[in-house]
């Protein structure tokens, strides 16, 4: 049997920590968070991002907006924000209305602000080897195998997924860590056979217990970033790309989910909150909080 991942309990500590800086710090690092329309999950991501700023003793600043705003009203908000001192990350809750430009929205975002990393600057950065905003949910996944494995070099490494939010930056990291790297994704041949070559495998696909325990190579870190929502004997539940009971008998270790990769994304997000407001005062950036 599998040792069980505790991203729970790391993101717990991870967010202690970061509200511990946060109180010695001096200045009151403020994170804004932009919400347009009324998507119920994203309102519910939006809500909980606020609380637990909240708790680690920064402001948070909510815009919600209409589904149908101009995409020159949220231009205008950005740049609001970004001359905003007392504002040091920016984030956009995604996805947005058809209507807007998500590129042009993201890449409006001043770079040093832009907590989520997806920023055309930022992304570009993480590729090069130069100092970015990292992505929150790979950061995540990041700490969790470094906790885990200590170095992760000359490991192989298996992305399944290759969105420019989880799979790619995930991918970045990983080959920043000099892994061996395997992106695959949908159009992938052989996928079970790419997956049991990897000593870390990340499944960030969304398609409910995909990767089954014969995908996995014996004693293999297993982070499992899905998070899909089924019903199973009458009962709503979530689960994610791993097939969680079968991996667990196989893998040296795994994530789980609920309670794995989940809750770290808001903790790395609050890391990056931090690291941001740090690098704007030239104050000494906290160990261990990005990549
Ligand atoms: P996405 O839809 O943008 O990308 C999915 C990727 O999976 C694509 O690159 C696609 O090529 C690949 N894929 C699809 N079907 C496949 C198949 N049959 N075989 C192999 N690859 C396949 O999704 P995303 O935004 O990267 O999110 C992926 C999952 O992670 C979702 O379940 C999402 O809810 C979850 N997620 C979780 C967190 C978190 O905080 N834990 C954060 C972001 C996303």
């Amino acid at each position: 049997m599998s040792v069980l991942i505790d991203g729970k309990g790391f993101a717990a500590t991870l967010r202690a920590r970061v509200a511990g800086h946060v109180s010695g710090l001096g200045v009151v690092p403020g994170l804004a968070v932009v919400l347009v329309g009324d998507d119920p999950a994203s309102a519910v991501y939006v809500r909980n991002k606020g609380i637990q700023t909240r708790e680690a003793g920064m402001n948070s600043f909510e815009h919600r907006l209409p589904a149908d705003t101009s995409e020159s009203a949220l231009l205008g908000l950005i740049h609001r924000l970004n001359a905003d001192p007392a504002v040091h990350g920016i984030l956009v809750q995604l996805p947005l209305p058809a209507h807007l430009n998500a590129d042009l929205v993201i890449n409006a975002i001043d770079p040093a602000k832009d907590v989520d990393g997806f920023h055309i600057l930022n992304v570009g950065r993480l590729g090069t080897g130069q100092k970015a905003m990292v992505p929150c949910t790979p950061l995540g996944c990041l700490m969790l195998l470094r906790d885990r494995l200590g170095s992760l070099a000359g490991l192989d490494a298996v992305v399944i997924g290759r969105s420019n939010i989880v799979g790619k930056p995930m991918a970045q990291l990983l080959l920043a860590e000099s892994c061996t790297v395997t992106i695959a994704h949908s159009r992938t041949r052989n996928l079970p056979d790419v997956c049991r070559r990897a000593d870390i495998l990340v499944a960030a696909v969304g398609r409910p217990e995909m990767v089954k325990a014969d995908w996995i190579k014996p004693g293999a870190t297993v982070i499992d970033v899905g998070i899909n929502r089924i019903t199973r004997d009458g009962k709503s539940r979530l689960v994610g790309d791993v097939d969680f009971a079968g991996a667990a008998q196989i893998a040296g270790a795994i994530t789980p989910v609920p309670g794995g990769v989940g809750p770290m994304t808001i903790a790395c997000l609050l890391a990056n909150t931090l690291t941001a407001c740090c690098r704007a005062h030239h104050l000494p950036e906290p160990e261990g909080l990005t990549a």
